[in-house]
C-alpha cells in the first residue's frame, strides 16, 4: 500500500475518525434527517421491525461510534455485519445518505483492513488467484460426475448428522445442480466479431461466473461477437476485490484491485465489459477507491470510466436485429441484483432487452428489487436471515408463473437457484445473456 492510500485505521483511532472514508462519506450520518423513509425499503427492518435492524438505526449506531460515544465496538461491527449492503435503502433515501456503504466503511475502520476472522480470510484466499476457481469448477464437475451429488441430495444423508449436518446441507444446496467445464482456459485471448466489427471491447473474467456459470459467461462473450464487438479476455483477471472490501479487507481489495488495473491498462479497448453485476458495481468504483493513490489514481479512472454491465452496454449501443419466431417460446421474469439496480442504477437496460427478445413472453415480478439475501457471503455468514429472505422471493416468483427467472448475478444466481430446490419453485433461473443467444441461435435455453 502506498503512503498515500487510505490506510485502514486502529480500533482506538476509530473513535472520532468521521465517515470520511474513500466515497467521501464525509459527515454521512449528519445528513441523515431520521425521516424513516428507508425503512420499508431495508429487508432486515422488515423482517425484524427493529431499529437496530434498519438502516436509520445502524448510521445512528455509526455515528455514536465515531463520536465516541460508545465503544462497545463488537456491537457496532454486528449491526454493520447484519446489513446485507443491499443498498436499497440509497436508491429511496431523499437526503443521500448512504447505509449501505456505510456497514463497509464502518468493517473496514473497524478492523485496521483486514477480514473479521481467520475463517473468513480463508474464504477470501483463493479470490485471488484465477486458477483456483478452475480448481474448484473441476472439484464440483467431479463431485457431479460420480453421481455423489444426486446421492447426497437424494439420500439427504447430511440431515442425519445433527445441527452440523443440516448446516452442511444448506452449504451443499447452494452448489449448483449442473455446472460446466470453466471458460478460463477454454476462452481464446481473442474472439473476433462476427459480419461488420463496431468495436473492440475487452471481457472482464468473474471468479463465481467462471467457476459456477461458464455457460452464462460464454453465452455473454457470443452475443457481444453477434453484435459486432471484438472480445479480448486476459486470463490473469483476478477477482475485483468486492468480496474482500465486503468483509472490511482494505488489504486484500488493494492486492487484487491493482493487478487488474495493470492488467487492462494497457489493452486497446473502447470498454471493460462484465456480466457480474457485484463486479460491476466495484469496477465503477476503482476511480474512488485510488483517487488519492498517485501511482494508480489515473488507471483507475480510466478503467472505471470504461466499466460496463453487458446489458448496459447492450442497450448503449443498441441490438443487432434478432431473428423473428412465430411467437414468444417461454414466460420470463426478472430478479434485480442489488449492486446492478441500487449498486449502479442500471434496472431498465436488462428489462428492455427481455423484452425485445422474440422468445420472450415478459412478466414483471413484485418487488423484484428487493434482495434475494445472497449478499456477497450473507447466506453463509446469516443463514437463517438470508433463508427468510429468499423465502419470501420465492413465493413472489411462483406467482408470477413465469417459467424462467433471469439475473445477472453469480451469488442471486447460486441462491435463486438453491431456491427453487429448498422452496420447491418450477422455474429455471438463467442469465439474461444466455436468452438473448438463445434468441440469435433460435434454440430453447431451458
Ligand atoms: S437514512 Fe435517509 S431515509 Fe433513512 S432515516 Fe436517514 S434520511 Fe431518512
Ligand atoms: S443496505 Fe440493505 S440491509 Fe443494509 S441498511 Fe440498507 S436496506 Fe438495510
Amino acid at each position: 500500500m502506498t503512503a498515500t492510500t487510505r490506510e485502514p485505521i486502529s480500533i482506538e483511532q476509530f473513535v472520532h475518525q468521521p465517515f470520511d472514508g474513500a466515497d467521501g462519506l464525509i459527515a454521512g450520518s449528519d445528513i441523515c434527517v431520521q425521516c424513516g423513509v428507508c425503512l420499508s425499503a431495508c429487508p432486515t427492518y422488515q423482517l425484524t421491525g427493529e431499529e437496530i435492524q434498519s438502516p436509520r438505526g445502524r448510521v445512528m449506531l455509526y455515528r455514536a461510534a465515531a463520536e465516541g460515544l460508545t465503544k462497545d465496538f463488537e456491537v457496532v461491527l454486528e449491526a454493520a455485519y447484519d446489513c446485507l449492503d443491499c443498498r436499497a435503502c440509497q436508491t429511496v433515501c431523499p437526503s443521500g445518505v448512504k447505509p449501505g456503504e456505510m456497514a463497509v466503511e464502518t468493517r473496514v475502520a473497524l478492523q485496521g483492513g483486514k477480514p473479521p476472522s481467520w475463517q473468513i480470510a480463508a474464504i477470501l484466499e483463493p479470490f485471488k488467484y484465477p486458477w483456483a476457481w478452475d480448481v474448484m469448477n473441476f472439484g464440483v464437475r467431479t463431485y457431479q460426475g460420480l453421481g455423489l451429488q444426486k446421492w447426497v441430495r437424494s439420500s439427504k444423508i447430511l440431515e442425519k448428522f445433527g445441527t452440523v449436518g443440516k448446516k452442511l446441507a444448506e452449504l451443499e444446496n447452494i452448489i449448483p445442480s449442473k455446472v460446466a467445464p470453466s471458460i478460463r482456459t477454454k476462452l481464446s485471448p481473442t474472439t473476433p466479431a462476427v459480419g461488420e466489427q463496431r468495436g473492440r471491447v475487452a471481457f472482464f473474467l468473474g471468479c463465481l461466473m467462471n467457476a459456477f456459470f461458464s455457460e452464462a459467461s460464454s453465452a455473454t462473450v457470443k452475443v457481444l461477437t453477434l453484435n459486432g464487438f471484438e472480445v479480448v479476455t486476459p486470463r490473469e483477471t483476478t477477482c475485483c476485490g468486492a468480496p474482500h472490501i465486503e468483509e472490511g479487507d482494505r488489504v486484500g481489495f488493494d492486492q487484487v484491485a491493482k493487478r487488474n488495473l495493470d492488467l487492462f491498462d494497457g489493452l486497446e479497448v473502447e470498454a471493460i465489459i462484465t456480466d457480474c453485476a457485484g463486479c460491476g458495481a466495484e469496477l465503477k468504483k476503482y476511480v474512488k477507491m485510488f483517487k488519492d493513490d498517485p501511482e494508480y489514481a489515473a488507471k483507475a479512472e480510466r478503467f472505471s470510466s470504461k466499466s460496463y454491465g453487458i446489458s448496459e452496454f447492450l442497450r448503449k449501443h443498441g441490438l443487432r436485429e434478432l431473428p423473428q419466431t412465430d411467437a414468444p417460446s417461454m414466460s420470463v421474469t426478472y430478479q434485480d441484483a442489488c449492486h446492478l439496480c441500487h449498486g449502479q442504477g442500471c434496472s431498465t437496460q436488462p428489462r428492455d432487452l427481455l423484452k425485445q427478445n422474440p422468445l420472450v413472453e415478459y412478466r414483471e415480478l413484485e418487488k423484484a428489487s428487493d434482495c434475494c439475501g445472497s449478499a456477497g457471503i450473507y447466506n453463509i455468514t446469516h443463514p437463517d436471515m438470508s433463508y427468510k429472505i429468499l423465502e419470501g422471493k420465492m413465493e413472489r416468483v411462483r406467482e408470477s408463473g413465469a417459467q424462467v427467472l433471469s439475473v445477472e448475478n453469480p451469488g442471486c444466481l447460486l441462491q435463486l437457484e438453491a431456491g427453487t430446490r429448498k422452496y420447491n419453485v418450477d422455474v429455471e433461473v438463467l442469465h439474461t445473456s444466455q436468452i438473448l443467444l438463445a434468441a440469435y441461435e433460435k434454440n430453447n435455453p431451458r
